[in-house]
């Protein structure tokens, strides 16, 4: 600006006017934002500069100041994140709507939930309302341009006052989340900036970006396990609730620069219509001003879909809420990339090969791509959701409770009327849990007053009721129906078409609830549940107790179990058989705990631990058996924690955290060095292929402390573990390190070991990529021990065995297994091993054809998996 002005003032004749014109012009509008700051004052370089990453403290710190300078931004921090940051929401719009937050909240929930107003008066808040957008960045850390993007965004909003900008101001309330994963936005710039011009730049980080989740921080959505995504859901669906969430994304680099909305085939039947037309809306404005600003490579109707629930951007639809998602072509991290156009490719949904076609109208043409060129995209991208919703307003308020009305509509005229969640539940806190999770999320919960009759069956009191005759019905009831994905072929003769994500997430089947779908109308006397109960639990007294008794077939009774275990003073026990005592079964696996402390000083102790998690334990007047081969001790738990950062592993050690397992994690120097029963009893694999697993990362694309996998050293030290005495855990794919290398006759009938990667003309024969299947489990060996004799498994990829020698714990049905979601070719696994226990030497290795614990979502298996461990130490 300055050498313009001299320039200026070198080229033309002094002319006092315009002189003193600039000058009352320059100092009106440095007394206007007199002190809002660039972000390159704090970040030390402009933003989008190659090799230049802002760490979240420094986003913070600039985000802060802004909202201290402009009457435009305020800052809210909203709790804290897994590894202890800051979680920030940053509000933006026009100093008279900041000022009235509350009001606009107001109007925001009397839109979402229409139920009981005219239209007139419904009218008169659209009118009266703002439009509230949410833009999410930096939910993949290594997508990281947006966590930067946001700070320039914010800057030219509470800077800008342009028509354009002012409309925005003055009809919409921007939520802007900086990053939704903070945590793992650090970790990537830290290892950026340490491998920054090393051979390892723009490598891969050695651990997951996420403490718990990696990737999957957007597998949570409906399940809420993370900090952060509870944080964002109470934003969502408690406070705000946005009529567009866009969420911003990037992908690979191999084909088109930007992917936009509206998105591939198929749908989802719970998703209004009119959703999808408002997402076809909103990418036509889109595509066109991308379009007509010169951005090239731009891609719609393409690659994504709208089946899958679970993401950020899908749970919205499910709430009558716009999703959007962008996903642009990633750089190496913050350094630039050079692509000759011949190396672009098309993509394997809606862009056959890289050319000009309707949906891809402008190819981009190859060449160098920056960090710089991302940013430009999505910043320009949210500028023109942001305008549209501006200059349209009242039709996106109007649609948003309209959407709201139908659902209530729809649950009235059509079946199901609702879920019926009856109290007498096999894991009956697991049924809470199921509600509380639904609640959350913004689903509206009843309990019956009096015993009511529905489709000819008589329910107590008491019974809980989902009505579907309510605004969210799409969450509720794509969460409690099983899902049938509709299998797609480009034509008849061509093989189905893999779907994008899973394809069945059904809760009551994941998490064991029983559930009923009434089909017809019904009447009840039902009250609202505010507040999800807890169960009450109790300790049945006797007098001379000499043990307790739990019967140890719940999750709530794992965690029970292992504070028993951690306390030295308690000798427990595990049932090999059935035992009736008073009225009580207690089934195979029942824990017997006698103590060498004073019995009658531990009640108070056992009491305690009842009503804490809500179950039942029975005090005793005699010992019904006692041997050592029954005796339960502590294991020495080991997971494998390999430097191939793999998301199961942390979804298992979220899993075993919440149910207060005592474990460490192996890492692969541990496993080559052997001796291994000296430490562990038993060692968990998580699922991932076994050539990963024993070659790692490949020499020169880490530092060399990350390289190398357990080699084939470590297989075999494995193997000694087990002949030792060891238990084998092996989850899913990690069932292949066994397979290969110990010797076993194990044959995988599905030939799964490349399924994840499969041509389209190999999915005709068997393909099954996350789907519920029914297992049924042998109640007489321990693993299955006080369960079901049927449960859902999640089955993703996973193999299905023929095994010489060993026991099988479950298997598949002769008949189509599937509950939920899709399966091609379901005869090759009909009848076959889904979960075996192979003897080897003097131990065990378990074999799961299936993902127990997948995503902290299966809580209605979790109790295999839990058993399979405490199988490696009884009668120790
Ligand atoms: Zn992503």
């Amino acid at each position: 600006m300055h050498r313009k002005i001299i320039r200026f003032f070198g080229i033309r004749k002094f002319r006092f006017d315009l002189w003193v014109g600039i000058v009352i012009l320059f100092i009106t509008i440095s007394l206007t934002h007199a002190q809002i700051i660039k972000p390159e004052k704090v970040t030390h370089f402009p933003v989008g500069t190659d090799y230049k990453l802002a760490r979240w403290e420094t986003i913070t710190e600039y985000l802060r100041l802004l909202a201290a300078d402009s009457d435009r931004v305020t800052l809210e921090e909203r709790g804290k994140t897994t590894e202890g940051l800051d979680f920030v929401l940053v509000l933006i719009s026009s100093p008279e709507n900041l000022a009235n937050l509350e009001h606009y909240k107001t109007i925001q929930r009397q839109l979402a939930d229409p139920r009981g107003r005219e239209e007139a008066e419904l009218d008169g808040l659209c009118r009266e309302g703002k439009a509230v957008v949410l833009i999410n960045c930096n939910l993949h850390s290594t997508e990281v341009a947006s966590s930067q993007m946001s700070m320039e965004l914010a800057y030219q909003l509470a800077t800008m006052d342009t028509p354009e900008v002012k409309e925005i101001l003055e009809n919409v309330i921007l939520l802007l989340i900086p990053s939704t994963n903070p945590d793992g936005l650090n970790m990537v710039v830290d290892w950026y900036n340490r491998t920054l011009g090393t051979p390892y730049e723009g490598s891969s980080m050695p651990w997951l970006y996420h403490k718990y989740t990696g990737h999957d921080n957007n597998r949570d959505w409906f399940m809420l396990t993370q900090v952060e995504t509870q944080i964002v859901t109470e934003i969502l669906y408690e406070e705000w609730f946005p009529e567009v969430v866009y969420d911003v994304h990037q992908m690979g680099n191999s084909g088109a620069r930007f992917v936009i909305p509206p998105y591939f085939d198929p749908v989802n039947p719970n998703i209004p219509p009119i959703l999808q037309r408002t997402l076809a809306l909103i990418g036509t404005q889109l595509a066109f001003d991308l379009t007509s600003n010169g951005f090239t490579g731009v891609l719609s109707n393409a690659v994504y879909d709208t089946w899958w629930h679970g993401g950020f951007r899908t749970v919205p639809y499910r709430h009558n809420m716009v999703g959007i998602l962008t996903e642009a072509a990633s750089v190496n991290i913050a350094s630039p990339i050079f692509q000759p156009k011949a190396s672009l490719k098309g993509h394997k949904r809606g862009l056959g090969g890289y050319a000009q076609q309707t949906n891809f109208p402008e190819p981009w043409p190859g060449g160098w791509w920056r960090l710089g060129d991302i940013i430009a995209y999505e910043e320009a991208a949210a500028y023109s959701i942001l305008s549209l919703v501006a200059k349209r307003k009242e039709m996106f308020l109007k649609n948003f409770y309209k959407m709201g009305l139908r659902a209530v509509e729809k649950g009235k005229d059509e079946p199901p009327r609702a879920f019926l969640i009856p109290t007498a539940q096999r894991q009956p806190n697991t049924a809470l849990k199921m509600l509380e999770i639904l609640q959350r999320g913004g689903v509206e919960i009843h309990q019956a007053n009096a015993n009511f009759t529905a489709d000819g069956v008589e329910y107590p009191q008491g019974t809980y009721v989902i009505s579907m005759a309510q605004p969210f019905r799409a969450h509720a009831k794509d969460l409690l129906e099983a899902q049938r994905y509709p299998q797609r072929r480009s034509s008849p003769n061509a093989p189905p078409e893999r779907p994008y994500d899973i394809t069945g997430w059904t809760l009551p089947l994941q998490m064991g609830v029983r559930v009923v779908k009434v089909i017809n109308e019904f009447e009840a006397e039902l009250k609202r549940v505010e507040k999800i109960p807890k169960i009450q639990g109790k300790l049945h007294t006797i007098p001379e107790t000499v043990a307790y008794f739990f019967k140890n077939q719940t999750n709530a009774e794992t965690i029970a179990l292992n504070r028993l275990l951690k306390e030295e003073e308690y000798t427990l026990h595990q049932s090999t058989t059935e035992h009736a005592i008073g009225n009580q079964e207690f089934p195979r696996g029942s824990i017997l705990v006698t103590t060498t402390k004073i019995l009658s000083q531990v009640g108070d102790d056992f009491q305690e631990l009842a009503e804490s998690l809500g179950i039942e334990i029975y005090a005793l007047n005699h010992i019904p058996f006692k041997d050592p081969t029954t005796r339960l001790s502590q294991p020495r738990l080991g997971l494998y924690k390999p430097w191939v950062a793999n998301i199961d592993e942390g979804w298992t050690r979220w899993v075993l955290e919440q149910h207060e397992f005592v474990y460490r994690n192996l890492t692969d120097a541990e496993i080559r060095a052997g001796s291994l029963a000296e430490r562990y009893d038993v060692i968990i694999l998580p699922d991932m292929r076994a050539s990963a697993m024993i070659d790692g990362h490949a020499e020169g694309t880490l530092p060399p402390e990350y390289v190398g996998g357990i080699g084939s050293e470590g297989a075999a030290n494995l193997r000694t573990f087990v002949v030792n005495g060891g238990t084998l855990i092996c989850l899913n794919r990690a069932t292949e390190l066994p397979d290969k290398y110990f010797g076993l006759e194990i044959t995988n009938v599905l030939d799964s070991s490349n399924q994840s990667n499969r041509k389209e003309s190999e999915v005709e024969r068997f393909f099954c990529p996350g789907s519920l299947l029914r297992i049924f489990v042998k109640k007489t060996h321990p693993i299955g021990y006080g369960l079901s004799r049927e449960m859902a498994a999640f089955f993703k990829s996973g193999p299905a065995f023929e095994v010489r020698g060993g026991k099988e714990v479950a298997s598949y049905p002769d008949f189509n297994p599937l509950m939920s979601g899709w399966i091609q070719g379901d005869k090759q696994i009909r009848r076959k091993g889904a979960l075996w226990d192979v003897n080897l030497g003097e131990g065990h290795v378990i074999l799961f054809g299936f993902k127990p614990q997948h995503r902290a979502q299966a809580h209605g298996t979790f109790k295999l998996l839990f058993n399979a461990i405490y199988y490696g130490v009884t009668g120790k």
